[in-house]
C-alpha cells in the first residue's frame, strides 16, 4: 500500500464488496499490471464489479478519498488505457446481460459481452455487431464503445458513435444516468442543476464557430482519430445525446458505462474476399470509393436486401 487513503478506501470497499472479488496480493496485482499494449503499472487494489450500485459506491469512494480510478474490460488496449498505478475496476465477468428489441433492429448491451458473443446472438436474426475491430474475440463491448474500436467493414460509418442510441453512465461522484429515460434525466438536472447548462454553453461556444465547426465534422470524417470525441457537439442538440456519445473514445475518463443501447446492422447472408490487383495506388482507391456505393445500400431488414441496387438506382 503506497499510502493511508489507500488503507482507508479498501477499509470501506470490504463493507460493500465481497472479500473475494477484491485483489491485493502481489502477484494478482503483476499479473492486472498489463494489457496488451507494451507499459506496466502496478495496481494498488483490483475489483471485480458486478453491478452498477457497486460502481457508483465506489466511485463516490475513490472520490471520498481523491485516488484514481481505471476501468478494464478484456484489457487488450494497445496504449495502456486499462491499466494503473491506483484502483482497477474490472467489468468483465458479471457484466453479460443483453437485450435484443423486438424489431431486432436495436440491442442493449452489458459491458462485460465478448463482441464476438454479441454477432451471435444477433446471427439467428441477420443482423450484427457493427463495430467490428480484429480483436472481437477477446474485446468486450465496454472497451469496444469507450476506445471507439472498430476495423476493416464498418470504418467510420458502422463505428460505436454512429451506432450508438443511449447509454446508461455511473459518473465520477457515484451519480448515474440512464440517457433514454427521462425520470433519470430529471434526477441528474435535481441534482447536479449546473451540469446541463454548462454543456450546452461549450455545445454553443462550438457551434458558433463555423471554422471549428468544419474542421471538427472534416476531422472525424476519417477514422483515425485521438482524444476526446468533440463531434458530438455539431451533431446532435439534446444535451443528453451529446453525453451519451462524448462516451465513445473516452477511454475510462468521462465516466463508467454500465450498458449502452445500439443499432444492429444488416448482416449480409452472402460474403466472399477476393485478391484484386491494381497497377497503381490510385486507381485501387478509385475502386474502393466505386464499391462504397454497393455498401451504401441502405440497411433493410432481412429478405429486402438487392445486391444490385447502387445509390438507389439498379445496377444489374
Ligand atoms: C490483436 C489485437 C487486435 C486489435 N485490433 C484492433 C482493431 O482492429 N481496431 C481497433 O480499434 N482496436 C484494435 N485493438 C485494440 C483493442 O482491442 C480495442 O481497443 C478494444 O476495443 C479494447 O477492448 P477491451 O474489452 O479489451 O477493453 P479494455 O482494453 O479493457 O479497455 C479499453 C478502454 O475502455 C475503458 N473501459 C473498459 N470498460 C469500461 C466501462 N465499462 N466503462 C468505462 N470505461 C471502460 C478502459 O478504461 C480503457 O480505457 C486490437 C488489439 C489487439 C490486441
Amino acid at each position: 500500500m503506497i499510502n493511508n487513503q489507500y488503507i482507508e478506501f479498501l477499509r470501506e470497499a470490504k463493507l460493500l464488496i465481497p472479500q473475494n472479488r477484491i485483489y491485493t496480493d502481489e502477484l494478482r496485482r503483476l499479473a492486472w499490471g498489463t494489457d496488451a499494449g507494451f507499459y506496466r503499472m502496478i495496481p494498488q487494489i483490483i475489483i471485480r464489479s458486478a453491478n452498477e450500485e457497486e460502481v457508483s459506491q465506489l466511485l463516490s469512494l475513490a472520490n471520498k478519498y481523491k485516488l484514481p480510478v481505471t476501468f478494464r474490460a478484456a484489457g487488450t488496449s494497445l496504449s495502456g488505457q486499462a491499466i494503473s498505478d491506483s484502483i482497477l475496476i474490472i467489468a468483465g465477468k458479471h457484466w453479460e446481460e443483453y437485450h435484443i428489441a423486438e424489431d431486432r433492429l436495436s440491442v442493449s448491451l452489458q459491458p462485460g459481452i465478448i463482441g464476438e458473443k454479441v454477432n451471435e446472438i444477433l446471427a439467428p436474426f441477420g443482423r450484427k455487431f457493427a463495430p467490428d475491430p480484429a480483436s472481437i474475440k477477446s474485446a468486450m463491448v465496454g472497451g469496444i464503445v469507450i476506445n471507439n474500436a472498430s476495423g476493416m467493414s464498418c470504418g467510420t460509418k458502422g463505428n460505436s458513435d454512429k451506432m450508438l442510441l443511449s447509454a446508461k453512465l455511473v459518473f465520477a461522484d457515484g451519480s448515474m444516468l440512464n440517457t433514454a429515460d427521462v425520470n433519470s434525466r430529471k434526477r441528474l438536472e435535481t441534482n447536479h442543476p449546473s451540469f446541463i447548462p454548462q454543456l450546452i454553453a461549450i455545445r454553443d461556444k462550438i457551434r458558433a464557430n463555423k471554422k471549428l465547426c468544419d474542421r471538427i465534422k472534416y476531422k472525424y470524417a476519417i477514422k483515425n482519430v485521438t482524444g476526446l470525441n468533440i463531434l458530438p457537439f455539431v451533431r446532435f442538440n439534446d444535451p443528453y445525446d451529446i453525453i451519451t456519445h462524448l462516451m465513445v473514445g473516452s477511454e475510462g475518463t468521462l465516466a463508467f458505462l454500465s450498458e449502452v443501447t445500439m443499432r444492429t446492422e444488416y448482416d449480409y447472408p452472402f460474403k466472399a474476399s477476393a485478391m484484386l490487383y491494381f497497377k497503381t495506388i490510385k486507381e485501387a482507391c478509385k475502386a474502393v470509393v466505386d464499391m462504397k456505393g454497393i455498401t451504401d445500400i441502405q440497411d433493410t431488414q432481412e429478405g429486402t436486401f438487392n445486391p444490385f441496387r447502387r445509390n438507389g438506382h439498379l445496377v444489374g
